[in-house]
């Protein structure tokens, strides 16, 4: 596996194998690499010839009293796990590298960028969309895959790349989960022992809005109650819980179509998750025990 961290040689590596026939393929993430991580890889193994992926943890898209500088980072530790699952190139860039100066010009997103994720944090989808339209004009790849955990994200980069005609294929991998429902999370390393029971109320809260639905009722209001009961137990602090379409707005009545996002606080860790009901939380891949 090569690994790399100069802007220009990755360029320069990814357009070698485009002018030998061969694809590249994508996977963007700030690292501390999990199974879900290593799905994406996978996927992207299963599209091109070359997969590329990024380590960087952008600053860009933390708020001032988020957790950027505890975030998990050990490339000791994620360097052999890329490395097992057969990428090609791993590319490392460091702050300066991707931000020499401060930018006069990000990407920002309009009103889909503002609820949910967006309300709870502002400003941290442009620090997304700014970082990931810059190492799409570094890599150069012919797909990139996203991770549906990150609902609103994997949404607003199909539409960033729709928008300023980058040309790359956006795929969507579904939710890696433990075998008990957790999703995975780089974040999960911040649950005490004690939390991890608690952060189960996501889940447990998606899956009960799910079962509801196949029971038969698709009122979006009453759903929401139903969730929200769940994700009221002792130890979590529910911030939002909704029921979306595709373009991220409301919707009174649900369908197979409708969107469950859901995002809590257990202890200091901020969780998220969500649902397309009509796939439902059975169908995402779990990782081994
Ligand atoms: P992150 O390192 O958290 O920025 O995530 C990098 C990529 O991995 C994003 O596209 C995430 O949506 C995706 N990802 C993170 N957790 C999971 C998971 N449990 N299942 C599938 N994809 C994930």
């Amino acid at each position: 596996m090569l690994e790399l961290s100069g802007l220009s040689e990755m360029r320069a590596w990814s357009r070698a194998q485009k002018s030998g026939g061969g694809r590249v393929g994508f996977v963007p993430t700030m690292g501390y690499l999990h199974e879900g991580h290593l799905r994406l890889v996978d996927r992207a193994k299963a599209r091109a010839d070359q997969v590329v992926l990024s380590i960087f943890v952008n600053p860009l898209q933390f708020g001032p009293r988020e957790d950027f500088d505890a975030y998990p980072r050990d490339l000791a530790r994620d360097r052999p796990l890329a490395r097992e699952r057969g990428v090609d190139c791993l590319f490392t860039p460091d702050t300066k590298a991707m931000y020499p100066a401060d930018l006069v010009a990000r990407v920002a997103p309009v009103a889909m960028a503002d609820v949910l994720e967006g309300a709870s944090r502002p400003g941290h989808f442009t620090g997304v969309l700014t970082i990931v339209a810059k190492l799409f004009h570094v890599v150069e790849p012919e797909v990139a895959v996203f991770g549906r955990k990150d609902f609103q994200q994997a949404t607003l980069i199909r539409r960033m790349v729709a928008d300023l005609d980058i040309p790359v294929e956006i795929e969507v991998a579904p939710t890696t989960r433990e075998l008990d429902g957790l999703a995975l999370s780089s974040r999960n390393t911040y649950l005490s022992a004690d939390e991890r029971r608690p952060a189960l109320a996501l889940s447990r809260a998606l899956r009960a809005i799910e079962q509801a639905w196949r029971g038969g009722e698709a009122d979006a209001e009453r759903l929401e109650r139903r969730g929200m009961e769940i994700l009221g137990a002792p130890g979590v602090i529910p911030e939002y819980l909704a029921l979306v379409d595709e373009a991220l707005q409301p919707v009174a009545r649900v369908n197979a179509k409708t969107i469950v996002v859901v995002a809590a606080r257990v202890g200091s860790t901020r969780l998220i998750d969500n649902v397309v009901l009509g796939e439902g939380i059975g169908a995402d891949p779990t990782v081994r025990a």
